[in-house]
């Protein structure tokens, strides 16, 4: 506290992400990282651009990048919008699309970051308690006052929503913009984005973060109507005229053309996350049906704040959410399959010792 601080300093909660280790013995489980690297085009590009304009101002409307993206998602280049990462859109589209009165829904269990930025922008907001089984009713988000966001699959259960559900929750906020976080989309089967061109409400947020293993170079993008696009721009160019860097442009851009390495390391991830869920169940877990590259797991006998302790004792590092209703899960990224082999042997020695199996 300080005296020196604005009324909207003084009423912020900031968000706490993931521990970041650089210790590279551990395994790190925490914070959905991609364990493969980037396609080689990337670091080729970066190097390029180092080799060229640094001194210069990157380009503040990113053609280049948005054309790419425009291209891989069918859609024209008026409908996306480019940001530093897409927390920085998540952000931006709060500012833009919700209103200070008019009370947002999202779902009770969800992506921690929304109350932050509801509190930060003076939105009033209903947290919409989950299912039992931590699925999402479609109708509890029906004609909402303000607007609807949660992320598809959600996070931290994994659990996908299908399509037609969303689109229910869409076809019932014709007046309110319904955002849709596609963090983890390319682990799932469906991602929302052909019914943009159905539905002006609709945003879609993704990045490149997760499933295009660029967590450190903080590249997301939107799709939606260009109206919406319009808006988050008018939001941007408020605040600064460059939120990509140089390095960022042409590095995403790089990896969004490299479809057929990332369509190989994202099908590698499925595989071992289905081979994982399998064993955990084994194991004795409740294992959330994921469509993401974790898995949200709890387990009859031991409690989760004791095996990530000992987990971590063990050199690796998962996520546990101190908070009801959750508090007894873990959420496990997947790592490459060596890491996952380690994970599950050092387990097995964990219960073995703490259970009498
Ligand atoms: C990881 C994550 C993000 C943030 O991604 P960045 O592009 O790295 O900012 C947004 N939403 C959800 C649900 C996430 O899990």
């Amino acid at each position: 506290m300080s005296k020196f601080w604005s009324s909207i300093v003084t009423r912020t909660e900031p968000y706490i992400p993931g521990e970041q280790i650089n210790d590279p013995s551990i395994i790190k489980l925490n914070t959905n990282e991609n364990p493969y690297p980037p396609s080689d085009s990337v670091e080729n590009a970066i190097k390029d651009e180092l080799g060229g304009n640094l001194k210069r101002y990157p380009s503040p409307t990113v053609d280049s990048l948005r054309e790419t993206i425009a291209e891989n998602y069918h859609v024209g280049k008026e409908s996306i919008f480019v940001g530093n990462g897409s927390d920085e859109i998540l952000g931006f589209s709060f500012m833009a699309f919700f209103e200070p009165g008019k009370t947002i829904r999202f779902p009770n269990i969800s992506y921690s970051f929304y109350p932050v930025y509801a509190k930060l922008f003076n939105i009033p907001f209903d947290e919409v308690n989950v299912n039992s089984d931590f699925s999402l009713d479609p109708s509890a988000f029906f004609e909402s006052d303000g607007g609807v966001i949660f992320p598809n699959p959600n996070a931290p259960t994994g659990i996908l929503l299908s399509l037609s559900a969303v689109e229910s929750i869409i076809v019932q906020n014709r007046n309110q913009v319904v955002i849709i976080d596609e963090a983890y989309i390319d682990f799932a089967r469906e991602t929302a984005v052909p019914l943009v061109a159905k539905y002006p409400n609709l945003l879609v947020i993704q990045t490149t973060s997760k499933s295009r293993s660029l967590a450190g170079l903080r590249v997301g993008y939107a799709i939606g109507h260009p109206d919406l696009i319009e808006g988050l721009n008018r939001i941007k160019n408020s605040f600064n005229s460059y939120t990509l860097d140089r390095l960022a442009i042409v590095g995403a851009n790089a990896a969004l053309l490299d479809k057929s390495y990332y369509e190989a390391i994202t099908r590698k991830i499925i595989q071992t996350r289905e081979w994982i869920s399998k064993e955990l169940t084994q194991l004795g877990f409740h294992v959330l049906p994921s469509q993401a590259n974790f898995v949200f797991a709890s387990h009859k006998k031991v409690t989760a704040i004791n095996l990530y302790t000992l987990l971590k004792q063990n050199g690796i590092l998962v996520r546990h959410f101190n908070q009801e209703p959750i508090d007894n899960y873990l959420r496990i990224t997947i790592g490459s399959n060596t890491e996952m082999k380690l994970f599950m042997e050092r387990l097995k020695r964990i219960l073995r010792k703490n259970t009498h199996l």
